[in-house]
Formats: C-alpha cells, sequence, structure tokens
C-alpha cells in the first residue's frame, strides 16, 4: 500500500458493518458456546465500528484460543498462559489498539495463573475473556483447574481429586483490581451485555463465560440451566444493563452496589446460587498504561536527547 493510500485508508470516515469483523469459518463443535462469544463479539465491534485495522484479538492455546482466527482484525495466537503479556505488550506500545484477549480455563488459571495476578495488577485497558468450561477441550478431557470435584477425565478416571479453584474469588482477591464480572453463554443478551460493559471500561476488564464444552462437560452447568431459580442475578444502574428477556428469566435477583468490594466478594462465595452480572469496578484504579505511555509523543531526536542524559548519569567522568 502507498503512503498516500495509506493516508486515506486511516483518515476516511468508515462504517463497518458485521460482515467486516467476520473471519474465517469457525471449527469449534457443533453447539459449542464458543460460538455465541464470537457472534457477541463481532456485534459488539460493529456496534462500536471499531476499525478492524485498530482493533487485535490475542489468546493462548485451547479451543476458545482460536478466537483471533475467526476475527477479521489483527490477532495473536500465542504460547499457552502468554496471552496476557503480550496484549499488555501491545498496548503499552499501541494504546490506540482495541486489545482483546480470548482464553479458557485451562490456559489462563492455570500455567497462566502467574500472568492472571499481574495483569490484574497491571490494570492496562484491555477486554479480557475467558471462557471457562471446566476442562482442558483441545487436548481431548483433562482436569482443569476449574473442574468440579468428581469429574471424570482422562487424567482423574476415577474423578477430579481437588476442589475447583474459584476465579471470581481468587480475582477479588487480588491488588488492583478494577472490573470483575460473569455470565453465561446460554443468555446471549447477558453475555454481549457484559462483554460490552468491559470493554467500554477503562481498564482491564475481565468477564468469566460459563462456557458449554457440548464434547466433554456437556452437563456442567445443567443445574443452572434446568433451575434458573438459582442464577443471582445482579442489577445496579451501574452494573451490566439488563435485557427486558434476561429481567424476565431470572427471577432471583439481588441489588448489587459495584462499587462495595465487601459484598462482591460475599457474593463471590456463595455456592449456593450463580451470580451473574457485575461484581466490582473501580474506573480509578491506577493504569499501567499511564507509565508506559510516558514519552509516546516525543520525536526520535528529543527519546535519543533523554536516552543520552539518563545513560549520561551513569558515565565515569
Ligand atoms: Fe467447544 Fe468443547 Fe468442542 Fe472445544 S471440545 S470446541 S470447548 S465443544
Amino acid at each position: 500500500m502507498s503512503e498516500l493510500d495509506k493516508k486515506v485508508f486511516e483518515e476516511a470516515p468508515q462504517v463497518f458493518t458485521l460482515e467486516d469483523y467476520q473471519g474465517n469459518q469457525a471449527r469449534w463443535c457443533p453447539g459449542c458456546g464458543d460460538h455465541g462469544v464470537l457472534h457477541s463479539v463481532q456485534r459488539i465491534c460493529a456496534e462500536e465500528n471499531l476499525p478492524p485495522h485498530k482493533t487485535v484479538f490475542v489468546s493462548g492455546i485451547g479451543c476458545s484460543s482460536r478466537f483471533p482466527h475467526y476475527m477479521n482484525t489483527y490477532g495473536f495466537h500465542g504460547l499457552h498462559g502468554r496471552a496476557m503479556p503480550v496484549a499488555c505488550g501491545i498496548k503499552a506500545r499501541r494504546p490506540d489498539l482495541h486489545v482483546f484477549v480470548a482464553s479458557g480455563d485451562g490456559d489462563f488459571f492455570s500455567i497462566g495463573a502467574g500472568h492472571w495476578l499481574h495483569g490484574v495488577r497491571y490494570n492496562m485497558d484491555i477486554t479480557l475473556m475467558i471462557f471457562d468450561n471446566g476442562i482442558y477441550g483441545l487436548t481431548k478431557a483433562q482436569t482443569s483447574p476449574t473442574s468440579p470435584e468428581g469429574l471424570k477425565t482422562k487424567t482423574h478416571p476415577r474423578g477430579a481429586w481437588l476442589p475447583p479453584l474459584e476465579p471470581i474469588q481468587a480475582t477479588l482477591g487480588m491488588t488492583n483490581v478494577s472490573f470483575v464480572a460473569q455470565t453465561i453463554d446460554w443468555k446471549p443478551q447477558h453475555l454481549k451485555a457484559t462483554i460490552h460493559a468491559a470493554f467500554k471500561h477503562k481498564g482491564l476488564g475481565i468477564v468469566r463465560v460459563l462456557q458449554r464444552c457440548t464434547a466433554y462437560t456437556a452437563d456442567l452447568h445443567d443445574e443452572w440451566r434446568r433451575n434458573p431459580e438459582r442464577v443471582l442475578l445482579m442489577k445496579h444502574d451501574e452494573g451490566i444493563p439488563v435485557d427486558p428477556k434476561i429481567d424476565r428469566a431470572f427471577k432471583n435477583q439481588t441489588a448489587h452496589d459495584p462499587t462495595d468490594i465487601a459484598a462482591a466478594r460475599a457474593l463471590a462465595a456463595n455456592n449456593d446460587v450463580l451470580p451473574i452480572g457485575l461484581f466490582y469496578r473501580n474506573p480509578n484504579a491506577p493504569s499501567y498504561c499511564e507509565f508506559t505511555q510516558m514519552g509516546m509523543e516525543m520525536t526520535d531526536e528529543e527519546k535519543a536527547e533523554a536516552f543520552n542524559k539518563e545513560i549520561g548519569r551513569f558515565a565515569v567522568l
């Protein structure tokens, strides 16, 4: 592309349609919850009119990590558990890009757990979707950190031995957390509204999506799906906007102020119900973006001068 073409491409006002975000044909299993998340995200991109050349999807390894292939944007399908550092690096150098991360319970809560902790603390302006199906699906059914106790898997044929990790409780205990929400893939209105709210949040918007894996944990969420009265809809003016269909579907509701972290932790610890909506939001949490963007407006000459001055402090005269 010539420099002139590039300039026109960058500056011309453009309107993008849903088709502009549709990448390769998704190859997830029929009925897999990942399809619904993909469709929701493509609709959010279209509604926000995000330029595909200014949008990037980053992933690790796993079924959900195929996400970047199915978006017609920039993408980085990285190493197992390493989506967060890649995404943070991209955001640090290209703050103008809209950065999304797609990861799964095996990828994010196990080998990627160290990056989970520091990604939360860095609080960079990234939308993080964690697809939680309680199993390693891509490698055909090994126990993941969120597999329920007793689940028979390839690595625990007599049943998973330990109680599952509680990702929302753990995240709410981390330093500098700024947005934590939970949704379910079988209610698309709530799914889309939740990811959309995370996108609009300035900081790390974390969404745990309870996702159906039709191949290996098909009945994992049946308890919540068959008994919607056990799903607790968190509602608040500052929370996730509630579609009338969702309002009608979930009669078990609670007014939850998402600035109240103690109440958020109490809700996350209640295993008798499945809370969905926004647990916690702090728009004033410091972001590492403020540090990594320092000096980005400087010219190359100014940067060289500043660099030499800094190095000069250590010179032995
Ligand atoms: Fe989806 Fe499970 Fe199939 Fe993976 S194995 S594509 S998570 S249904």
